[in-house]
């Protein structure tokens, strides 16, 4: 599949819930959350048929999300099942962590994705400040997800990456920490700019902090760092090496780095049957009605290329771009 700019699309994320145990205050509202009704979200089954179709033509890569996906009920089933689809060479999945330790059947959850056919795991660590994450989160899982990232190092993944929003006034401190610490273990680190995706308010000019500002306060304690324009992940972060290490962080800045859409690849599937052509744009194609009526194959083929035909060639979040659906509902 390709778009009309020539964005030649292999990668797709699926929701698999709206739900979470958790309360990021840049994700969802504190308040109690009405979540989606169980029939309106798309059972394993209706997941694994249109990523099937998707593979059919020329996705590659399938990354699993939410919401919080380890939330769902036999997610590791469901897991399993993507990496023998033909076509599907890569599989990862992003967790807030709080779940890994989690015991199924005589090993961690983390053990069991892994053994499942996961092959890399993103994993969200603002802070390593205890308090301040339970700020941030709503919820006291500080240790459970530390313990999380243990239990990921121990389940051997080929990829584990922490994945960090930066929040100007409250984690710059936090940048240095973190990078220290994914460096004793080995993990790729990444900073992620604030996005608009969920309300307005918690994106404002007072808590956004800009990539290129990150990276100067990193670089004021490591020297310059050294650009890494060979590596890619198959997303959108831009990679820089820390001189003297073998440590390599990420930055994702969708806001500031204006080359941001150019090697875009992806096409999101909701928890509620939307096929998203982009993250930062209100367009979305409802599958699920098509799908629950009856097509066949063919169409929702046809489906998957049409959405395709409609990706727009950058996001719009610059442009005073006001959300329309939570974070968590989109799937990040
Ligand atoms: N629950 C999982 C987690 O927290 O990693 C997976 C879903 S979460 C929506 C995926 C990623 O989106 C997380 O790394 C989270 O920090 C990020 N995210 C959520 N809201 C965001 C926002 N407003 N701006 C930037 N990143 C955001
Ligand atoms: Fe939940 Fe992840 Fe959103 Fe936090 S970022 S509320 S953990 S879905």
């Amino acid at each position: 599949m390709e778009d009309r700019f020539g964005h030649r699309i292999s990668y797709l994320r699926v929701s698999i819930t709206d739900r979470c145990n958790e309360r990021c205050s840049y994700c969802m509202p504190r308040e109690l959350q009405e979540w989606l009704p169980r029939e309106d979200i798309l059972s394993y089954e209706e997941m694994l048929r249109l990523i099937r179709i998707a593979a059919g033509l020329g996705v590659t890569k399938v990354r699993v999300t939410g919401g919080e996906p380890l939330t769902r009920r036999d997610v590791v089933s469901f897991v399993r099942e993507i990496p023998r689809i033909s076509g599907i060479t890569s599989l990862g999945i992003s967790t807030n962590g709080t779940l890994l330790t989690h015991e199924i059947a005589g090993e961690t959850m983390a053990s069991a994705l892994r053994a499942a056919g996961v092959h890399s795991i993103n994993i969200s660590l603002d802070t390593l400040d205890r308090d301040f994450y339970a700020q941030i989160t709503g919820r006291d899982f500080h240790s459970q997800v530390l313990a999380g990232i243990d239990a990921a190092i121990a389940a051997r993944f080929d990829q584990i990456k922490l994945n960090a929003v930066l929040m100007r006034g409250r984690n710059e401190d936090q940048l240095i920490p973190l990078i220290e610490f994914a460096g004793a273990r080995n993990l790729m680190l990444r900073f992620i700019e604030l996005m608009p995706v969920s309300t307005t308010e918690v994106l404002t000019e007072e808590n956004f902090l800009p990539m290129a500002e990150a990276k100067r306060m990193i670089e004021s304690r490591y020297g310059a760092l050294i650009p890494e324009q060979s590596f890619r992940t198959n997303g959108p972060a831009t990679y820089y090496q820390i001189s003297g290490r073998s440590q390599r962080i990420g930055f994702i800045g969708a806001m500031t780095n204006l080359h941001f859409c150019e090697n875009c690849n992806k096409l999101r599937l909701t928890c509620d049957g939307k096929l998203r052509p982009c993250l930062g744009s209100f367009l979305e194609f409802d599958i699920l009605k098509p799908l629950r009526a009856g097509a066949s194959d063919d169409e929702l083929r046809q489906f998957f290329i049409d959405v395709v035909d409609r990706k727009p060639e950058q996001h719009d979040f610059r442009n005073n771009y006001q959300p329309d659906r939570k974070m968590v509902a989109i799937g990040g």
